[in-house]
């Protein structure tokens, strides 16, 4: 190497982080206290003269480095999803962000074929999402689900319980409970935290005795989920000249950095250091790939289509097939087996032959990947 870099200089990390949710959970609140200045705007005045009118989605993007001392500075491209369910009808709301993340993955696609001497630019897919879900819904509602379904074919999906000082103990347990079934029933998959064990050491003393639901339990992150938590632009001041995010009530005052009350430290620490590196390998070798695949796949498919004869036939079940590529990777395996069993009683044997072979090639990396 010419040039040593000096051990002083610190590399930067990247991450990108989609929040989305209904208006007025505590999105920006959270950013904000997330990168210590004001990122967003707290939403506090309701325009009454406009409130019969359907909001609509927002979605706002942001650049901004964080510089925390001991760590790597990381530079962040949040993206605030705003209106999830403010609406009437919200039915086409989910299609809306995949569209939006779409078009991500096609910039990063444009990107990675450019020659390699032109210069790239910043990297602006979501690698998490952080869902905000109503702290007093008992569960989740239908256009959480709808949305959720949507959003975790795309990114790394993680729901959060926004405000959850609203909650008693038990109402918190009742509702993670019931938000966990509502997943599983509807086969939303979130960010597996499963794998994290040996990665926690950083938060182990974040770990405090005491058996609230915002208890860090390093043995099982998975239980932590969904995370629970508070946030405010509020500060104060303690003796040692510390500066404090703390929400203030009447009886008295909640910090929101306290794990026992809150799981935003530990949620802090996921993003920023734990997890950072694994959210983008997922999204890079998981998410894009899928993403690029049922690229491949449609494009093939156009162009074969177009000089069959039975091309109609062909293409509701080619495009069956590239649905079913892109939708999850375990899936893959299942699939391949469906067309490697139904491959010599089809007319289309020669372009299940391609369709195998794109589907090997993506076992073979997801192999790769999970080094089976
Ligand atoms: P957004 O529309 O989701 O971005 O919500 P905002 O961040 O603008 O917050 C809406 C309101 O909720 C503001 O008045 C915040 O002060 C308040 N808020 C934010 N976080 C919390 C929280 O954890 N608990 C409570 N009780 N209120 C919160």
């Amino acid at each position: 190497m010419l040039f040593e870099e000096p051990s002083n200089v610190r590399k930067t990390k990247q991450l990108g982080i989609l929040i989305a949710g209904e208006s007025g959970l505590g999105k920006s609140t959270f950013v904000n206290n997330l990168c210590n200045r004001d990122v967003f705007q707290e939403t506090n005045t309701v325009d009454f003269a406009n409130a019969h009118l359907d909001p609509g989605l927002e979605i706002f993007s942001r650049q901004v480095q964080i510089n925390e001392r001991n760590q790597y500075p990381v530079d962040l491209h949040l993206v605030l999803v705003n209106g999830l369910g403010d609406n009437i009808d919200n039915s086409e709301l989910p299609g809306r962000i995949v569209t939006y993340l779409d078009k991500q993955f096609e910039i990063a696609l444009s990107e990675e074929n450019k020659p390699s001497i032109v210069s790239r630019s910043i990297d602006t897919r979501p690698h998490v999402c952080l869902y905000f879900i109503r702290p007093t819904c008992r569960g989740l509602r239908e256009i959480d689900i709808l949305s959720m379904k949507a959003l975790c074919e795309k990114v790394n999906l993680i729901p959060i319980i926004a405000k959850s000082d609203l909650l008693t103990e038990e109402e918190l347990c009742l509702n993670k409970t019931l938000i966990m079934q509502s997943l599983e029933e509807n086969k939303v998959r979130i960010y597996d935290f499963s794998d994290n064990r040996s990665e926690m050491t950083s938060t182990d003393n974040l770990k405090k005795a005491s058996k609230t639901p915002h208890t860090v339990c390093t043995k099982n992150l998975s239980k932590n989920v969904p995370f629970a938590i508070i946030s405010s632009n509020d500060v104060q001041v303690d003796e040692a000249g510390r500066t404090h995010h703390v929400r203030k009530y009447p009886w008295g005052t909640v910090e929101v950095e306290d794990p026992n009350v809150s799981d935003f430290t530990l949620l802090r620490e996921l993003l920023l250091n734990s997890c950072l590196e694994k959210f983008k390998t997922r999204t890079h070798e998981v998410l894009y790939k899928n993403y690029k695949i049922g690229k491949l796949l449609e494009r093939k498919t156009f162009k074969k289509s177009s000089f069959s004869p039975d091309s109609l036939q062909r293409n509701s079940s080619h495009y069956e097939y590239a649905t079913r590529v892109s939708t999850s990777d375990s899936d893959a395996f299942s699939a391949l087996e469906s067309l490697k069993s139904s491959k010599n009683d089809s007319k289309n044997s020669n372009d299940k032959d391609d369709l195998i072979f794109a589907y090997e090639q993506k076992i073979l990396k997801l192999q790769k990947l999970h080094k089976v």
